[in-house]
């Protein structure tokens, strides 16, 4: 289905940008792009879309599924908007589930898919008086389920290029703010000013660099200098919602452009707590690089892992002394470094004993004495363990080949391992050993520990 997708959606883009398509304000619904076509949009969400019409209600396709379709990407996800209120909606499907409280929105199931239906919502800013809306001293809005009409939610949308409605039944087109010509031009533009808008909800301004990175679009003008004057707001956002963008910034498959972009802005210091340090700075991005590789080759990946590799760093900084690690402050600093991750984004309980396995991993890895290389590798996460291990190699530019090691035992059958082991024993091995500078002794790689 995937190539199908991409085919079809060279096609279309070329054909965008040789039309040079632009929607007709007048009667917006002339412009009809009979290109995308129902053929690579699930049957499930072509019956929802279908029951909602049959009920009376306008329904669309919107957001990102059809920016991302426009622009030659496999959708993540398919977002429907409707003029049915949440309760009608829930009403249509037997299956179906209202959440949310300061979004409404309503989940519809089938088997393991959820497909989110939105109502159409009004643009709650401005300086009417809404007794429905609801907005903090910074000017946040905290409560918006204000019904609204097509228009209207349209108006709401951050950007351009998300707010581009279509209808895989009737092949219809809304494009109110010019979306499509900015998706051909290649920019990130603000619905209404952006000084205005980011102020209203601060991550607007990570999402522009998401999209930025992800598309490898341009910012527009305004954007830029709207995420330099109101990025600072991002502090005031919760850490369960920074957790959520987070994992959208990261774990979709762009994090390592992403990171680099919101380093750019400084805005990387509301997600993550970081050092200076370059050997710090190429364990990021080494991590960045493995989890973008893992995600196009469509293997697991977790926010645990993530944050304990991107915390590596700091729980370094409190326990390396005299260039080697001291055991005891590594464990004491383990809460300490996911409390102060936890005042950027929260880190869900289900995630932290996985972190801490990781991180003691890290120290019984470059314990091979003995018999523990044997235990280790019995170990629930010594796979998570290792793909650090082996993450931290290569950003420290280590040539003990610790990671190769740990490579070549796991494959080996148990006579095969006791070989190793042996090996490890062994006069030549041990004397090298003892000649190895304190610093180059067990746990960590000594440019780590610099
Ligand atoms: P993704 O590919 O990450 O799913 P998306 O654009 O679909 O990208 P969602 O978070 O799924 O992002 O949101 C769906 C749509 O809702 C967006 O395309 C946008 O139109 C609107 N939207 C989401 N978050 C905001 C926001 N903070 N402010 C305004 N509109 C938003
Ligand atoms: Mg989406």
């Amino acid at each position: 289905m995937s190539i199908r997708i991409l085919q079809l959606n060279l096609k279309t883009s070329k054909t965008l940008e040789k039309k040079n398509l632009k929607s007709n304000h007048e009667n917006p619904f002339q412009t009809e792009l009979n290109l995308l076509g129902q053929a690579h949009i699930p049957k499930f969400v072509l019956k929802i879309i279908r029951n909602l019409r049959d009920e009376g209600f306008e329904t669309y396709l919107v957001g990102g599924c059809i920016r991302d379709i426009l622009t030659g990407l496999k959708p993540k996800d398919f977002d429907i908007a409707t003029a049915a209120t949440p309760e009608e909606v829930r009403k249509t499907f037997k299956a179906s589930r209202i959440i949310g409280k300061r979004f409404k929105l309503v989940h519809v199931y089938q088997k393991n898919t959820i497909i989110e239906v939105a109502t159409f919502r009004k643009d709650v800013s401005g300086d009417n008086f809404d007794p429905d809306l609801v907005k903090d001293d910074a000017g946040k809005i905290i409560r918006d389920n204000v019904w609204g009409s097509l228009q209207d939610d349209c108006k709401r949308r951050d950007f351009s290029i998300n707010a581009i409605y279509y209808c895989p039944l009737t092949q219809k087109i809304f494009d109110e703010h010019n979306g499509i010509k900015d998706i051909a031009n290649k920019k990130i533009v603000s619905i209404g000013d952006p000084q205005k808008r980011f102020e209203e909800d601060p991550v607007r301004s990570i999402r522009a660099i998401r999209f930025a990175a992800k598309l490898n679009f341009k910012l527009d003008k305004a954007v830029k200098i709207a995420i330099y004057d109101k990025g600072m707001l991002l502090q005031h956002i919760s850490n369960a919602r920074m957790f959520d963008e987070f994992n959208k910034l990261f774990l979709t498959g762009w994090g390592e452009k992403t990171f680099q972009k919101l380093k750019n802005f400084d805005l990387h210091k509301y997600l993550l707590s970081t050092s200076k340090t370059s050997t710090h700075d190429r364990l990021l991005n080494q991590t960045f690089i493995n989890t973008d590789s893992r995600y196009h080759a469509d293997k697991s990946i977790t926010p645990g892992f993530l944050i304990a590799a991107l915390l590596w760093p700091k729980l370094l900084e409190k326990c390396v002394k005299d260039n080697s690690i001291n055991i005891r402050l590594f464990f004491r600093s383990m809460d300490h470094v996911l409390r102060e991750q936890q005042k950027r984004t929260a880190v869900p309980r289900k995630f932290s004993s996985y972190i801490k396995d990781i991180w003691y991993l890290q120290l019984k890895l470059s314990d091979r004495f003995r018999n523990n290389p044997k235990k280790i590798i019995k170990h629930p996460r010594f796979r998570a363990g290792y793909d650090f291990l082996l993450i931290r190699e290569i950003a420290s530019r280590d040539k003990s080949k610790l990671g190769v090691w740990w490579t070549k035992f796991q494959k080996l059958d148990s006579e095969g391992q006791d070989r190793m082991l042996k090996q490890l024993k062994s006069p030549s091995v041990l004397e090298s050993f003892r000649k190895q500078k304190p610093k180059d002794k067990p746990f960590g790689f000594s440019e780590e520990l610099g």
